[in-house]
């Protein structure tokens, strides 16, 4: 099949190609568990796939990228000049199938932490680690009966 787009327009499109294991969710992953939390990886049966599931915590995270989640009011998200209809086809159901996974697991009662692509750059990770870990920990399931409180 040709290839339609320009070189520049392909250069783009690949530099926003994620999939699992990017490096905003190893951030992530690399700072909760220096955290002391531990957590298992894409369970494939959970709604979404989550990136990371803390089951202790009955908790799921998404680290999303910006541009293929179409990241509302974000300096990381353009829509591309070309086929811009069918990017933002291609967004919509992207975004669409996010909410309808939220609703899934929250109907399982899972709580849910998104995360975007942006909120880990430079300045910003410590914050946006600090509110995850804050969440975390006020989710955490008590099993022990006794003396913590
Ligand atoms: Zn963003």
């Amino acid at each position: 099949m040709a290839d339609v787009h320009s070189s520049e327009t392909r250069s783009f499109n690949m530099s926003q190609i994620r999939s699992q294991n990017t490096k905003p969710e190893l951030l992530i992953r690399k700072n909760l568990f220096s955290n002391g939390f531990r957590y298992r990886l894409h369970k494939k049966e959970l709604p979404g796939k989550p990136d990371i599931v803390l089951n202790k915590y009955k908790t799921v995270i998404f680290v999303n990228g910006c541009f293929w989640h179409g990241h509302d009011n974000c300096r990381y998200f353009k829509m591309p000049s070309t086929r811009t209809e069918w990017w933002a086809a291609k967004i919509n159901r992207t975004k669409e199938r996010d909410v309808d996974s939220i609703k899934k697991l929250k109907k399982e009662r899972w709580h849910v932490i998104v995360i975007y692509e942006c909120q880990l750059k430079n300045e910003k990770l410590n914050k946006t680690i600090d509110r995850v870990i804050k969440q975390l920990n006020k989710w955490r399931i008590k099993t022990e009966i006794g003396n913590d409180g």
